[in-house]
């Protein structure tokens, strides 16, 4: 065996003795640390000829690359919409890679892993209080989530339409129809085939909505005359986290030909509270649902879900097949995982979740909830009572979306956002919403408090230039 890996293996109690102290340090100090950095560059390592060994390895990282690491996990980073790491989801993802099972097979290949992902998705199906009637899995994310849905969802359309997309290819253009679809759901149809601009968007219910206009759908529905339609709903949109009225959908779905898609990535964890839950009111007749994990459910990046109804298993392997034979028998009689998801080798993605969800059980996910939702209404409430911030839609759930009170000048807003991002203490995305460039803070992270909430606030206060 190669020296250094020899070594390795012979110190490993003690080099990962060094780790845990350095993450615990690390983890300690999460609140402390910056939420940015100010380093643009990092020199480029060289494969080194004979290999420096782990330490060395850790000491070089500690010395080049460990300060570029900034706090995105901690209780002030509300860019993007970002979760942080339960202490249970670290327990269970640092375990992935000391158990590094292949996760494809129920049964056959030796290894049953793959059933821990389906207890997984039936423990979400219960946080969200969904019917036990969707087949799920783990991939990267929401976007991957996305394209999982819509792929069977093409396949659907295909059928409707005597083609088999999966074997023949896209032939003809389909029925794209959304109000206030995510980016990814837009790239999702461009590396699909269907193409990023053959969407049909309709209108939201008026000017200070994100919601999809029903009337309007269910016009755009008649019209189609039992053309086969795709459907991607909000289950809430990342700037004011509106929702489509998903009972309204729900009763069009009884009435006309579409696949109903709903993108939920973190809004579905609204489900699982009783104050809430009414958003998402209709939404188990949906087709297919997407989840991120990585986002409210506080399990470190790398962990999205989709939920295909089961009905739809034989279009799933369809259009997820690995083997050029045709599928033979029931799909779910052999069960794997490689014949249900764009991917074959996966990591054992599921076992984050399953420690949080086992860990903290529903009432801790409630209680995160809960607690980021009366954090983003405390700082909406917060920037109402100044005259130095509009609040630019009253907060619906996790998000708090405004701008400067002179607003007129986009630069002044641009360097506000930045000197509040060089602060370090807390980070912030830009979006557009309306046109116009404004801030984004999304309070999914379970570290995040009252007190984080003033911080947030007089380093915002601080920062207003007169
Ligand atoms: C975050 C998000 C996505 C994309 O998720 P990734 O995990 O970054 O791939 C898609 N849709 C919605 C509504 C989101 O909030």
């Amino acid at each position: 065996m190669y020296t250094q890996l020899n070594q390795d293996r012979d110190n490993l109690s003690s080099i990962l003795d060094i780790t845990k102290k350095q993450s615990l340090d690390f983890l300690s100090q999460l609140p402390n640390r910056s939420t940015v950095t100010n380093i643009s560059t990092i020199e480029a390592s060289v494969l080194p000829e004979e290999g420096l060994g782990t330490l060395a390895t850790l000491n070089m990282f500690n010395d080049n690359i460990e300060k570029l690491m900034v706090a995105s996990a901690g209780p002030r980073y509300l860019g993007f919409v970002t979760g942080g790491t339960t202490p249970a989801a670290l327990v269970g993802d640092w375990l992935v890679s000391i158990y590094d099972q292949n996760t494809q097979s129920v049964r056959g290949n030796g290894d049953v892993s793959a059933q821990i992902e389906l207890n997984t998705i039936k423990l979400i199906l219960e946080l969200l209080n969904l019917p036990h009637v969707y087949m799920g899995g783990f991939v990267t994310g929401a976007t991957m989530s996305n394209f999982t849905c819509l792929a069977v969802a093409r396949q659907w359309l295909g059928k409707q339409l005597s083609q088999n997309v999966a074997l023949h290819g896209v032939t003809q253009s389909y029925k794209i129809i959304a109000a206030t679809p995510h980016s990814s759901s837009i790239k999702c149809l461009s590396m699909l085939g269907i193409g990023s601009s053959n969407i049909l968007m309709l209108d939201t219910i008026s000017e200070d909505r994100e919601s999809i206009d029903v009337q309007l759908l269910e016009e755009q529905l008649i019209a189609l005359n039992g053309e086969p339609a795709l459907l991607i709903s909000s289950g809430g949109t990342v700037n004011t986290v509106d929702f489509d009225d998903m009972h309204a959908i729900s009763l069009l779905k009884r009435k006309y030909n579409f696949w109903w898609h709903i993108d939920a990535a973190f809004g579905a964890f609204a489900a699982c509270t009783s104050e809430y839950a009414y958003l998402l009111k209709g939404w188990e007749l949906a087709d297919s649902i997407t989840i991120d994990c990585h986002k409210w459910l506080n399990v470190p990046y790398d962990s999205g879900v989709f939920l295909i109804r089961e009905e739809h298993r034989y279009l799933q392997v369809e259009t997820f097949q690995n083997s050029n034979a045709p599928y033979l028998g029931d799909p779910l009689e052999n069960f794997s995982y490689l014949n249900f998801l764009p991917e074959n080798s996966r990591r054992m993605r599921a076992l984050p979740a399953w420690f949080t969800l086992m860990a903290y059980g529903k009432m801790g996910y409630q209680e995160i909830v809960l607690r980021s939702i009366a954090n983003a209404r405390l700082l909406g409430q917060k920037i109402q009572s100044t005259e130095d911030f509009i609040l630019l839609a009253p907060v619906r759930l996790n998000t708090v979306c405004f701008t400067l009170a002179n607003n007129d000048d986009p630069s002044k807003l641009q360097q506000f956002l930045h000197r509040l991002t060089a602060s370090g203490k807390v980070f912030m995305t830009p979006t557009v919403y309306k046109g116009k460039m404004c801030i984004r803070a999304a309070f999914v992270n379970w570290r995040t408090t009252e007190k984080d909430v003033a911080l947030i606030f007089d380093t915002m206060k601080s920062l207003i230039v007169k």
